[in-house]
């Protein structure tokens, strides 16, 4: 790429590279990284920006962390793939190890897998093969609450928001499930059973064909922005129980601390039957999921010889299984709790100053995550410019302005990063 002038390599770009959720005939700007470092990501023309979204839910520890590059690098030495048929490592046991020393019990049994979208194929169809395993291939569908979003592949689709979701545009090629309305009551609020009324009617009358039901636990993320009562989520567990169908909760963005519990079904104080995670899994540094499900399920789908019918070629990753165990223990060993809080408090009290503001709709956080809705549409591409102007890597969709910072942001930074995006809104 060195052979590249920085005008080549983004018109190269723009002419034939693909980015997330893009035009390839009328593209919004992207900008050349050259380096990222910490909190800081250096742009070509020597901009330095702030980061405000971990790249997307991922870069926990930062960037160019020496704990997770030290992971890379050793093993990379040993061997950094072979396939997961037939074969094994220690990189995928003691990662396996630790997610079940972590998450929820009774969670135990591990199926790794390449991205987020994947864990979530891999759930639903582990709660497909159990309830056919069990005699009850009619236990089929999945129920889920409105403004999810779980990935982009062809049966997470099928379960995301169905008006902010791809479903109009692949209407017929998508699984038919049930949407009950997005809880209302938020995070903080008082609870009252009318919220799950909607969920409640769905479940009770469908039953005999609902395999699972899929949500992400208490923090709805691109589907919303939004953090639901944890009552709600209590709820959900106890019906799911009555009804014979298994619990997936999507921990993919949640997952490792980032709304302040290691796990947001922590909050409900739940276990699910499946629980995906993703993103900063590895910190960030490359793809990598898991699917961790419970002895029981295993066993049934594993009964009078039967398999679970999945096996990427890419599964057990060793390099990214090294980085996951060193992103996983680096995290355990500070205080993240107490890291998270610090992060929450700064974003509160500047948040605090925005009320009242006339172009705002809603202010909200949860853990490090901090949400500004907007009373209108952003325009991405030119308020993602006067970001830049003020040194700040900020990424909106539709109405929402949010930052979801690596935890190592320090005070300073994240000042200047909170700073900088109410400069921009103003
Ligand atoms: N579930 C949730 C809750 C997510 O936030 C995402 C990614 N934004 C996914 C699933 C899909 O993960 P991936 O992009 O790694 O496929």
């Amino acid at each position: 790429m060195n052979r590249y002038s920085n005008k080549d390599l983004l018109a190269f770009d723009k002419e034939h590279i693909w980015h997330p959720y893009t035009s390839m005939t009328n593209p919004l700007p992207v900008y050349e990284v050259v380096k990222a470092d910490g909190c800081t990501i250096t742009l070509k023309d020597g901009t330095k920006l702030i980061d405000g979204m971990a790249s997307w839910w991922s870069a926990i520890h930062g960037y160019n962390n020496p704990v997770l590059n030290d992971a890379v690098k050793s093993q990379l030495n040993d061997f950094s793939h072979v396939m997961f048929g037939g074969l094994t490592h220690k990189p995928a046991v003691e990662l396996s190890s630790l997610l079940v020393k972590i998450t929820p019990k009774p969670l135990e049994k591990v199926f790794l897998s390449d991205s987020g979208s994947v864990s979530v194929e891999v759930a639903i169809k582990m709660a497909l093969q159990y309830h056919h395993a069990k005699g009850k291939p009619e236990k089929h569908k999945l129920l889920t609450i409105r403004n999810g979003y779980h990935g982009d592949t062809f049966a997470a689709m099928s379960v995301c928001d169905p008006v902010t979701g791809m479903h109009g545009l692949f209407e017929g090629a998508l699984q038919k499930n049930y949407f009950a309305d997005a809880p209302k009551i938020k995070f903080h609020e008082k609870w009252d059973e009318s919220d799950i009324e909607s969920f409640k009617f769905l479940i009770e009358s469908h039953n005999n064909e609902l395999a699972a039901v899929i949500l992400e636990p208490i923090v709805q993320g691109a589907g919303g922005m939004r953090f639901y009562s944890p009552e709600y989520l209590k709820t959900v567990r106890k019906l799911c129980d009555k009804h014979d169908v298994l619990l997936i909760c999507d921990e993919i963005a949640t997952g490792f601390g980032r709304a302040g519990e290691l796990f947001a079904s922590e909050f409900a104080g739940i276990s699910p039957d499946i629980m995906c995670l993703g993103k900063a899994l590895t910190g960030g540094y490359m793809t990598l999921a898991a699917t961790i499900t419970t002895k029981d399920i295993a066993e049934t789908i594993s009964k009078s010889g039967g398999v679970f019918m999945h096996g990427p070629t890419f599964m057990g990753n060793p390099l990214a299984c090294s980085t996951a165990i060193a992103s996983i223990n680096l995290l355990l060993s500070f205080n993240w709790k107490e890291n998270i809080k610090r992060i929450n408090d700064l974003i509160v009290k500047k948040f605090n100053a925005l009320k009242g503001h006339s172009k705002i709709a809603d202010i909200r956080s949860l853990g490090a995550i901090g949400v500004i809705e907007m009373k209108e549409n952003v325009d991405v591409g030119e308020i993602q410019k006067k970001f830049i102007k003020n040194g700040v890597w900020v990424r909106p969709f539709g109405k929402l302005i949010y930052i979801m910072p690596p935890y190592v942001i320090t005070d300073e930074e994240l000042d200047f990063l909170l700073d900088g995006m109410i400069a921009t809104i103003d």
